[in-house]
């Protein structure tokens, strides 16, 4: 069994109960090097073939038993296994991405209107790989979720985190992590936001929307984010506001913790091009 078909046996909510962070990160663990079915509670058990609950392989790797961190480079490690299956030209069109003949082997795009070149060997993100794994597994599922093949291009309707299926646990951490970092520093320096979004992010204005400023900041070439902001109103008693929506089909292209994670690196983004 592969991740992809364990995942199947998993309710996909992320809620991260078994110690993994994300359902096909456990798949990964399950079928890889392996970790027992049946740390995650939710699982159809019944469906489960029997040497999945059994007991423990001793020989699973350090790396997925041991750290956060160390459970995001085996996921990068295994997602990047992944490619050497994958018909790069067919899914070039619909990743947005540009793809060669010359260069069979590699797919260019854009994430955060930064330079991307990933291929069956790695990622490199202006040139160098990406240090933190997260980034790494970010992109990878960029690919691998189209391959898919059932990837429809964004439409015209925007979703809050809280709209998505199973997001729940990730509200928190999407305000957390990018609106209330922004919300506090860009307030009351509308013009600045601006100014990066257009000039650094490749944003758009986006027309409209009720917020004092709101831009379509394209994060990969099919995941584009709508960044809404309320200046703050100090006489009502209201402090500055950032929301931030998807495209209604973005699950098409990443999971929800990847999702979470490109928003968060649009925020850091932004405040490092604001130092
Ligand atoms: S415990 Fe939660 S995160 Fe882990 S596999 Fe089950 S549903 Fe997914």
């Amino acid at each position: 069994m592969n991740p992809y078909q364990f995942l199947r046996h998993t309710p996909g909510s992320n809620c991260g109960d078994c110690g993994w962070p994300t359902c096909l990160a456990f798949a990964a663990a399950v079928t890889k090097a392996g970790v027992r079915a049946d740390r995650c509670p939710y699982l159809k058990r019944d469906q489960l073939p029997p040497e999945l609950l059994g007991g423990e392989n001793s020989a699973a790797p350090d790396a997925l038993e041991h750290g956060e961190e160390d459970r995001h480079t085996a996921l990068a490690a295994y997602l990047r296994s992944k490619m050497q299956g994958l018909d790069l030209s067919s899914l070039a069109p619909r990743l947005g991405a540009d793809w060669s003949a010359t260069e069979p082997d590699l797919l260019c795009f854009s994430f955060l209107n930064r330079p991307v070149r990933l291929s069956r060997a790695g990622v490199f993100l202006d040139g160098d790989e990406p240090a933190d794994p997260r980034d790494q597994i970010l992109l990878y599922n960029y690919v691998s979720f189209a391959s898919a093949g059932h990837a429809r291009k964004p439409g015209k309707s925007w979703l809050g985190m809280e709209s998505l299926p199973n997001s729940i646990a990730k509200i928190r951490t999407l305000a957390t992590y990018c609106e209330e970092r922004l919300a506090e520093r860009f307030s009351a320096r509308l013009e600045q936001l601006s100014k990066l979004c257009v000039t650094d992010l490749a944003a758009q204005p986006a027309a409209g929307q009720s917020a004092d400023v709101a831009f379509i900041v394209p994060v990969l070439p099919c995941v584009p984010l709508l960044l809404l902001f309320w200046e703050a109103e100090p006489e009502d008693g209201f402090a500055a506001k950032v929301k931030v929506l998807f495209d209604q089909h973005v699950l098409d292209f990443l999971d929800l913790e990847s999702l979470v994670f490109a928003a968060e690196r649009a925020a850091d983004r932004l405040l490092e091009l604001d130092c």
